[in-house]
C-alpha cells in the first residue's frame, strides 16, 4: 500500500555515491516502498522535490528547554535527543512531540544522575529538578527506577570532577546495572582526569561529549572503539575559535574513529551561541576528525531509508556525499507521526 510517494531526481540510500532518481512510498507514515520512479505505481499522489533526498537528521544531544525545538524541524533535523531537563518540562514535551506534526520527535534521558552537590547542580544555568542527586548504590538504583515509567531513550550521568563531588564506582554500577535490567544505556558527560576510564570500566556505552580534558591512552581509545558511541559536540568549543579543549577533543575522536568507533553527530544544542539547524562548524570539525562525507551522513541520520521505518524525510540542495556543508541547509520534507514511534 502506498498512500502518497515522494519522488526526487536524486537520494541517498547508504552507499557511497547518490542513487539516481529515486520515489519513497509512504503508507499511514510508515515507508513501504522505495524504487524508480518509473516503476512505481502511476496513480498514487505525489509530490516532486526539489534538492537529493535524505533519511531525516538527529541532533543526538540538545537541551529542548533551552530552545524552540519547531525550529529544528524546519532545518530537517525530525529527531532530537534531550539529554538532560527538568521533569515537569521535559516528559510532556517528549509526549506532545509524538504527534505534533509542528515538532521534531523528542526522545530524552529526563534529569541528569549525579553525586549531592555534583555538576549541574551548582551551575547557574541549572533549573531546579534538572539533576537526581544520588548517594549510594542503592539511591543509583531507585533514581533509574524512578525514570522508567517515562520510557527514557537513556539515563544521564555526570561524572565531572571539575564542577564537583561525583559518584563512586558502586554507585556508578548500580546505575548501570539496573538500566541495563531494563534495556536502557547509560550516557555519561565526562569531564575531569580519569572520568572517562571510570565510565568505561563501569559499563557506560555511550559519552555525551568527545572527551576534552585529556589525551585518552591508546588503550582506552581501543577499548572505547570496540564499545562505546561518542557524541560529538566538538563545537561547544570556542564555537569557531581555536581552543586547547577543542583541539584535545578533535585529537581524541580523530584516533577513535580511526580505531573503528562508532560517532554521533550531537551539538549540546541550548549549550552557547550554535545555530538553530545543522550547525555548519560541527560538521567542519567532524570532517577534521577523519569522518567521510558518508561516515557524516551515518552519524547524523538514526536509520537509512528502506521499508518499515518511520517516513522521515529531508532534502539537501547539493551532493552531501562530496559537500557535507550541504546539511547546514537542509529541509525537513516529512516526520511521520505515528503512535509507537519512540
Ligand atoms: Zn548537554
Amino acid at each position: 500500500m502506498i498512500d502518497h510517494l515522494f519522488v526526487a531526481d536524486a537520494a541517498w540510500l547508504g552507499a557511497d555515491d547518490l542513487a539516481g532518481p529515486t520515489a519513497v512510498g509512504v503508507c499511514r507514515d510508515e515507508i513501504s516502498w522505495i524504487g524508480p520512479p518509473s516503476a512505481a505505481p502511476p496513480a498514487v499522489p505525489r509530490t516532486h522535490l526539489d534538492g537529493i533526498l535524505l533519511p531525516g537528521l538527529t541532533d543526538h544531544h540538545v537541551h529542548t528547554a533551552l530552545i524552540d525545538p519547531a525550529e529544528l524541524l524546519v532545518a530537517g533535523v525530525t529527531t532530537l535527543v534531550d539529554l538532560g531537563g527538568t521533569p515537569d518540562d521535559l516528559w510532556p514535551l517528549v509526549e506532545r512531540s509524538r504527534n505534533d506534526p509542528d515538532l521534531p520527535r523528542i526522545r530524552a534521558a529526563g534529569p541528569f544522575l549525579t553525586a549531592p552537590g555534583g555538576y549541574p547542580t551548582q551551575q547557574d544555568w541549572a533549573p531546579a529538578g534538572i539533576a537526581l542527586e544520588v548517594d549510594g548504590p542503592h539511591s543509583g538504583a531507585a533514581a533509574v527506577e524512578s525514570l522508567l515509567p517515562h520510557e527514557p531513550i537513556t539515563i544521564k550521568v555526570a561524572l565531572n570532577s571539575e564542577a564537583g563531588p561525583v559518584v563512586d564506582d558502586a554507585t556508578l554500577r548500580a546505575i548501570v546495572h539496573t538500566a541495563a535490567d531494563h534495556g536502557i544505556p547509560v550516557t555519561a558527560h565526562t569531564q575531569g582526569p580519569g572520568q572517562t576510564l571510570r565510565a568505561y570500566q563501569a559499563g557506560i556505552r555511550v559519552l555525551a561529549h568527545t572527551p576534552w580534558t585529556e589525551t585518552l591512552t591508546d588503550d582506552l581509545i581501543n577499548d572505547l572503539a570496540r564499545s562505546t558511541t561518542i557524541i560529538s559536540t566538538l563545537d561547544i568549543h570556542g564555537w569557531g575559535t581555536p581552543t586547547h579543549e577543542r583541539d584535545t577533543a578533535l585529537r581524541n575522536l580523530h584516533r577513535f574513529h580511526a580505531a573503528g568507533g562508532t560517532v554521533r553527530y550531537g551539538t549540546d544544542l541550548g549549550n552557547g551561541p550554535l545555530p538553530r539547524a545543522v550547525n555548519a562548524r560541527e560538521v567542519v570539525a567532524l570532517t577534521e576528525a577523519g569522518l567521510t562525507p558518508v561516515d557524516i551522513l551515518h552519524a547524523i541520520t538514526s536509520s537509512l531509508l528502506r521499508p518499515g521505518v518511520p517516513a522521515d524525510l529531508t532534502a539537501v540542495p547539493a551532493d552531501p556525499t562530496t559537500n557535507p556543508g550541504a546539511l547546514s541547509r537542509a529541509i525537513t520534507i516529512h516526520k511521520a507521526v505515528m503512535r509507537g514511534i519512540r
